[in-house]
């Protein structure tokens, strides 16, 4: 039974978290870019078969929906993901400029069953030098070159 249309969206995203599971192919996540009442692109978490940490269901859907639309500005998107998103995808959402969240379990849900994220939040919330992470300065004034070119370069694409 689908209520409303958002539902109809979200419902996709879990069938695509549950097929997932059920197919081997990695963790219980889906995602689903929706533009003007269509959808754009869907896609589960694919860290496993791709071997690639990054490509949870939110990031793989923005890829995808990045190469449909051919641009790497989703204004004007809304994204439905099965679960809350983890730090870095709630980055990449921002990045990508989509208009709106649907979300359906939870972060703590996602703790839960193993998929804890909580330790990357409290590490943005600690000063630099107290987190796990070791984070080293090098080489900052020969790295300033690039950015001095940038902003003396005239042809190049604004984002
Ligand atoms: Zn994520």
């Amino acid at each position: 039974m689908q209520n409303t249309v958002h539902e109809k969206f979200m419902q996709i995203a879990i069938e695509l978290s549950e097929y997932n599971v059920k197919q081997g192919t990695g963790g219980p996540f889906g995602a689903v870019i929706v533009k003007d009442g269509m959808i754009v692109a869907r896609s589960a978490n694919r860290v496993v078969p791709t071997n690639d940490p990054t490509a949870h269901a939110e990031v793989s859907v923005i890829r995808l929906a990045c190469q449909e639309l051919g641009t790497y500005d989703l204004s004007g998107c809304e994204i439905y993901t099965s679960c809350e998103p983890c730090p870095m995808c709630l980055g990449a959402i921002y990045w990508a400029r989509i208009d709106k969240v649907y979300y359906a379990n939870t972060k703590a849900d996602a703790a839960a069953i193993g998929f804890d994220d909580h330790f990357i939040y409290n590490e943005l919330e600690s000063p630099m030098a107290e987190r796990k992470l070791p984070f080293i300065q090098l080489l900052r004034d020969e790295a300033m070159t690039a950015f001095k070119l940038w902003e003396t370069t005239e042809n190049k694409t604004d984002y």
